[in-house]
């Protein structure tokens, strides 16, 4: 008699164990996490589906908050704030995220021509974009002034050390440009180590999406007509890819009948015409990020060809409103 029930009572016990864990594996497989918060003096949204979703989406908003606060240069105290601080005094020693970004920023600076430089920083003040000052158009003279202390080259940076520097004392790390995508990359790579194999993360407009919909069917992102805030100039499918837009309209001011925005040509210190749109799609956020910019600032005909040369889908609108496609780009756009 007692050799008999046992048995039987471990079968029952094994049986509810694996009840219970098919119970725990069906409701983790089927995760959704879905959060925005506000970062990057913008809109962050994080949509991840799978067993680990929770768990990831929690870790990717910590993460991203810590770089918004390291990076950010208007926070007192910031890592970029240091840095700047410290200009035409001495190196400052970083964390390897801020480090990291940084190093990316010059490099993308070194291929864009220049046309991207994280080293903006004192043309944004004197133009007053992103203080409470009123904006105005400056004079030549204090325009070629404040030029002497931009130029990527004039940054230092020590890998041995972890250490920035700004050899000349007013100069001021911007990386308004670049630090959404990098944050969306580290997004992007969080995720895969929790092997969410669903999920979308936009800041600003930056975002990436990591496999399709739950439902199976490809992410669709539109791309904003400059124009209008309710139009779109086409859409396209993205999976496994970073998508990025720079725009004249959404941080501007007019004067003499004539739109400056936020996005300055490093090369002449006047906020960049011509284009009211530009749209990028690359493997990597921080990438699009900044190159969306540098293209940007070149215009439509040498911002195609960087475009180009990277061999990149990307979309171009000028202030007429007249759109030129990348090769790649005339493959995915969907009118
Ligand atoms: P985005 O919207 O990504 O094109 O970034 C624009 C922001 O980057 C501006 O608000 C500035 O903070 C900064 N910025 C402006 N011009 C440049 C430039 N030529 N290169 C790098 N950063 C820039
Ligand atoms: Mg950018």
């Amino acid at each position: 008699m007692k050799k008999s029930l046992f048995p039987k009572f471990i079968s029952i016990l094994l049986l509810i164990c694996a009840s219970g864990w098919i119970g725990y594996a069906f409701y983790t497989r089927n995760v959704h996490y879905r959060e925005t918060r506000f970062l990057f003096d913008t809109e962050v949204y994080i949509e991840a589906h799978g067993w680990e979703a929770k768990q990831a989406g929690l870790q990717v908003l910590d993460r991203m908050g810590d770089l918004d606060a390291k990076l950010n240069k208007f926070k007192a105290g910031s890592e970029l704030d240091k840095i700047n601080q410290a200009a035409g005094q001495q190196p400052v020693e970083v964390s390897d995220l801020t480090f990291e970004v940084i190093a990316q920023s010059l490099q993308i600076a070194e291929t864009t021509g220049g046309a991207f430089d994280p080293t903006v920083g004192p043309l944004m003040a004197l133009w007053g974009f992103g203080s409470q000052e009123k904006q105005t158009v400056p004079s030549n003279k204090e325009i070629s002034e404040y030029l002497k202390l931009v130029g990527y080259q004039k940054v230092i940076l020590d890998q041995a050390n972890k250490t920035v520097y700004l050899t000349r004392k007013g100069m001021m790390l911007d990386l308004g440009a670049i630090a959404k995508g990098y944050a969306v990359d580290q997004a992007v790579q969080i995720l895969k180590e929790h092997n969410i194999s669903s999920a979308l993360v936009s800041a600003g407009g930056n975002i990436y999406t990591i496999g399709r919909r739950t439902n199976g069917s490809p992410w669709q992102i539109g791309i904003r007509d400059p124009a209008s805030k309710e139009k779109i100039v086409g859409y396209i499918q993205l999976e496994n890819q970073a998508i990025d837009t720079s725009g004249d309209y959404e941080r501007f001011f007019w004067a003499n009948g004539k739109k400056y925005s936020h996005i300055i040509d490093p090369r002449t210190g006047y906020p960049a015409q011509g284009v009211s749109g530009c749209t990028v799609i690359m493997p990597q956020a921080a990438q699009a990020d900044a190159f969306a910019t540098a293209a940007f600032v070149l215009g439509v005909d040498k911002g195609l060809d960087l475009i180009e040369e990277d061999n990149s889908p990307g979309v171009m609108i000028d202030s007429q409103g007249q759109m030129v496609l990348s090769s790649k780009m005339k493959e995915l756009l969907i009118k």
